[in-house]
């Protein structure tokens, strides 16, 4: 990774725990069984306009960068009805602590990411690592439980090949959206070779700005073409690695980008609808008694799964939130209340919950949702971070990506498990995300 975002930014390894991290298998195998669900119950979601307006309308007066996406995602849906290209790729990541609760582990969903989701391939490396690791230093160990197989990046780009086939155009090439100054290019990076090594296919990186610049601004809305070098480029699918924070909008210049993409006939990963679906709000409401229930009516089973799956949450919509307001007061140590983001570093604990709690106007505080603090057990382990090795206690988030290939309402040609990764902090750390400076890359010990 680049140490920085500046331009004189050095590499540096990814920050990553030496030895793999327990996870008990049967919370492990739970979570990859899940990932098919989440995928067609994100698919289901994301098709279905009136329940993420319904949901997610109010935020256009409250929030002014989720409402700015909530309402061109209004305007795509009244201007084409549903996606202006019928195919979609998902690649989601759901990510869990196993609580502990009267010495029984259980899975507990800590959010579903539909857009960006990151470390597939820096999170395969570290696992790798793992098993070197653990033949040659921790014998100990090596009796003790197992390595799962892990193949995030095969299964990522046999997916991304399926998307580039079907829009089936041999000059096309796939659209990697990147933030200007990312520091975590590698992790895409390998994705790209994987692409040009087993596939032959090319891709490209771009910030939103550069494709507002150079796109041929003559084929659109239907075309997405770049003009580069005197080339010009068709995208058959654009994968966002960016788009999904305020950062990554300083001008209009990038919300024209992102309306130009979303309005093009390039298969996107994600659509703006599978985007929403990832809102922190959408998955409170999931929570809510019959909700998952009512986009897996024909598999019971399934969403019986998914609702053991669920913390408690809480809606802080303003007929409710007098209820969820006196729950965080009492109970401030044993709830946090997130905001509409993504990437780390926005949510609010202890203190500082409650002093926006008493600072917040009643609307202002309808855009956050309440949330159960979960306590996974702790574990020792030696966490690196540029070359030194601390030692002390951490906790671990499982994450479990899965990917689809969506071909019109109701088919997936693709729904699987993609892979996993391990995220390890320190047990005093309060947020997570390696990205922001809190997690280190790890991969799981099974044990049984
Ligand atoms: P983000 O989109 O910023 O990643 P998350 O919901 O994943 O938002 O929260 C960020 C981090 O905060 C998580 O990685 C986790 O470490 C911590 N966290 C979030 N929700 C909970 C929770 N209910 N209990 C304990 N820790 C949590
Ligand atoms: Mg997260």
């Amino acid at each position: 990774m680049n140490d920085t975002k500046e331009k004189n930014s050095k590499l540096v390894h990814s920050p990553f725990a030496l030895f793999p991290s327990v996870v008990p298998k049967d919370c492990f195998e739970l979570a990859c069984k899940l990932a098919p669900v989440f995928n067609l119950l994100a698919f289901r979601l994301s098709n279905c306009p009136e329940y993420l307006l319904k949901h997610l309308e109010a935020l256009t007066t409250i929030d002014e960068f989720s409402g700015k996406l909530v309402l061109l995602y209004k305007e795509t849906v009244q201007h084409f009805g549903r996606q202006p290209q019928p195919y979609q790729l998902g690649i989601l990541r759901s990510d869990y602590f196993i609580d502990v609760l009267k010495e029984k582990s259980t899975l507990k969903q800590i959010e579903l990411n539909t857009i960006a989701s990151s470390f597939a391939a820096l999170g395969q490396r570290v696992a790798e690592w793992h098993q070197v690791a653990r033949s040659l230093f921790d014998k100990s160990q090596a009796n003790d439980g197992e390595l799962p197989p892990i193949r995030n990046v095969q299964n990522f780009v046999e997916a991304m090949k399926e998307a580039h086939t079907i829009y089936d155009d041999a000059e096309s090439r796939i659209l990697f959206v990147v933030q200007p100054n990312e520091r975590n290019t590698y992790d895409q990076e390998m994705i790209r070779w994987e692409l040009w090594k087993q596939f032959g296919i090319k891709s490209l990186r771009r910030t939103l700005r550069e494709i507002e610049e150079q796109v041929d601004h003559s084929r659109l809305p239907e075309k997405l073409i770049l003009v580069s070098c005197n080339e010009r480029i068709p995208i058959s699918v654009v994968y966002f690695r960016a788009g999904y924070s305020p950062d990554d909008y300083p001008s209009e210049q990038e919300w024209n980008a992102r309306k130009i993409i979303e309005w093009s006939d390039s298969i996107k990963c994600p659509s703006l609808g599978l985007h929403l679906v990832g809102m922190k709000k959408i998955q409170q409401v999931l929570s809510e008694p019959g909700e998952v229930e009512q986009f897996l009516q024909d598999r019971p089973e399934d969403a019986a799964l998914v609702r053991s799956c669920f913390a408690e949450q809480h809606s802080m919509e303003p007929s409710v939130q007098q209820f969820a307001v006196e729950l965080a007061q009492a109970h401030p140590n044993d709830y946090v209340l997130k905001p509409q983001r993504e990437g780390g570093g926005n949510n609010l604990y202890g203190d500082r919950m409650l002093q926006l709690i008493n600072r917040a106007s009643k609307e202002e505080l309808s855009g956050y949702v309440l949330m159960k603090l979960l306590r996974p057990k702790d574990y020792s382990n030696y966490l690196v971070r540029n070359g030194v090795a601390s030692f002390g206690k951490c906790i671990s988030e499982l994450g479990i990506f899965g990917i689809f290939l969506s071909s019109d309402d109701n088919e997936l040609i693709i729904n699987r498990s993609m892979g996993h990764l391990l995220r390890t902090k320190w047990t005093r750390q309060e947020d997570g995300g390696v990205a922001a400076g809190n997690a280190f890359l790890d991969s799981p010990l099974l044990t049984s």
